[in-house]
């Protein structure tokens, strides 16, 4: 049995309060618990594709400028991107908002496969949950520092379509975040935590074929098929695969393939990413796959051209605001579920195979993670983990960190092995599990804050350890020379 006396249970009561100013923080949240549930609801409702977010964008800049922010909306050339500001000196900062959906994966919130708008979208990121904890961070912020007269500032950064044009990259091209000292962020995931692991960099790029129409039955001599290059290339590529380095990823799809059979396709295209964990080695495999192309209209007798649509960095992770965030979810400590969310969850986990959850836990190299198998929810905060690891997805938010100290945790928002971009993913979003996830996040997002504005040796070493795993190298914009954001690119028909 475990004996305490009087002195060390005052020291275990120091170590576990929380300070005055995280207590304003985390109050404010408590406080405003409905109404940031409400907002988080809405935007769920609206589930707006990236670039075109314009209410659930407004619903958060609105807020933040109740709330006695000053916003900038509109910033590198997005409309629905926006910064929101408030304080003026030393130190800045900075919270990262998403709140884009997902093509196609509109879902009830239900425990099992509904659409709510059939083949319309659906929040099957969280991304409703990313942009609120961030919103309600920042306010709650900036009422801690109001209250406890904390000096910096504190800025909110509304980061439109992280899910396909990469709104970040813009916005770092253009220089939103100069000036910044730190950066946070919050994913809904499956775990509490904040890994040191990285991320994919990545290579988007489009292929355009073209050929000679014919009649494929009468005249099939007379065309050159833009479809059979688009084919051959992809065999070229997936001939590719044998020679890549393990942890690369190449996909594709058609999405241009002809209007009919008994026409030869003169116009054919392919949408292609290439990701490795390193920016030079995914110029390597960009490379030899435009040349692959190229072998492909020699083959067809057809034209090529390719349009690069940017890319991304890998991300670099910070050891010393990832413990701060750890230390910060377990004084806050991970939410309590009640009966309903219990239920919700259960049946959420009968959707998913025991070998999918098995492989995703395995996957995930959290130490000890064979004890999470037997869990509906994560319910406890590891230490960081995953120092030389890469996670074979990709983020904007890598090319934050490239710039600044940038750290994006995740919290419990989905039942454990529940599949990313999924329906399952758009149910839990909506509902109580998500809500809780949203409400802790944006505590510990607050509380971290406070540590970086108030903790000058903190910031020190965050930036330290910053330069220290950049080694000196350099960021250069992966975005084409003067390339803007595709504005108009839900209303291309082909
Ligand atoms: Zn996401």
């Amino acid at each position: 049995m475990l004996e305490l006396n009087a002195s060390k249970v005052l020291l275990l009561c120091v170590v576990l309060a929380m300070s005055a100013e995280k207590e304003s923080s985390s109050s404010w949240i408590e406080e405003n618990r409905t109404r940031i549930i409400k907002i988080s609801d809405e935007i769920w409702e609206l589930a707006e594709l990236g670039l075109i977010e314009f209410k659930s964008s407004k619903i958060l800049a609105d807020e933040l400028e109740r709330n006695g922010f000053k916003v900038e909306r509109g910033v590198a050339g997005m409309p629905t991107a926006f910064v929101a500001s408030w304080g003026s000196s030393k130190p800045v900062i900075s919270i990262l908002g998403e709140f884009d959906a997902l093509p196609g994966l509109s879902q009830k919130k239900a425990p099992s496969k509904e659409p709510l708008h059939l083949g319309k979208p659906g929040h099957g990121c969280g991304h409703n949950i990313h942009g609120t904890s961030g919103m309600a961070a920042a306010v709650a912020i900036k009422n801690a520092m109001q209250k406890h007269r904390i000096g910096g500032t504190v800025k909110f950064f509304g980061c439109p379509a992280e899910e396909n044009f990469n709104g970040k990259v813009f916005m770092v091209r253009d220089g939103c975040f100069s000036g910044v000292d730190a950066v946070l962020s919050h994913h809904p995931g499956d775990m509490n935590c904040a890994t040191l692991k990285s991320c994919l960099s990545l290579d988007n790029v489009k292929f355009s074929f073209f050929g000679k129409s014919a009649h494929a039955g009468g005249s099939p001599h007379q065309g050159r098929s833009a479809l059979d290059a688009v084919e051959l290339m992809n065999v070229g590529v997936n001939y590719l695969r044998e020679h890549v380095i393990q942890d690369a990823r190449i996909h594709y799809v058609v999405e241009k393939g002809g209007e009919q059979p008994n026409i030869v396709p003169d116009y054919a295209r392919s949408w292609y990413y290439v990701r490795a964990p390193e920016r030079d080695q995914v110029e390597y495999l960009y490379n030899w796959v435009l040349d692959i192309a190229e072998g492909a209209t020699k083959m067809t007798r057809t034209e090529m051209k390719y349009e690069s649509m940017g890319g991304l960095y890998n991300l670099i992770p910070n050891k010393t605001i990832c413990k701060k965030i750890t230390s910060n979810m377990r004084e806050i400590g991970v939410p309590k579920y009640d009966e309903e969310d219990l239920e919700f969850a259960q049946k959420i986990s009968e959707s998913i195979p025991p070998e999918m959850k098995y492989e995703e836990m395995k996957e995930s190299k959290r130490p000890n993670w064979e004890s999470l198998l037997d869990k509906l929810l994560d319910d406890e905060v590891p230490d960081p983990w995953g120092e030389g690891l890469v996670s074979h997805g990709s983020t904007d938010v890598a090319d934050v960190s490239w710039q600044i100290p940038a750290v994006e945790f995740s919290t419990a928002t989905w039942v454990l092995g529940t599949p990313g971009h999924s329906w399952q993913n758009v149910a839990q979003s909506g509902v109580g599990i998500g809500h809780k996830s949203l409400i802790f996040a944006a505590k510990v997002m607050a509380a971290t804050s406070i540590d970086l504005l108030t903790d000058t040796e903190l910031l020190k070493r965050a930036n330290k350890e910053h330069k220290q795993r950049l080694a000196g190298k350099e960021y250069k914009s992966p975005l084409p020379l003067g390339i803007q954001p595709p504005l108009d690119i839900w209303n291309k028909s082909v």
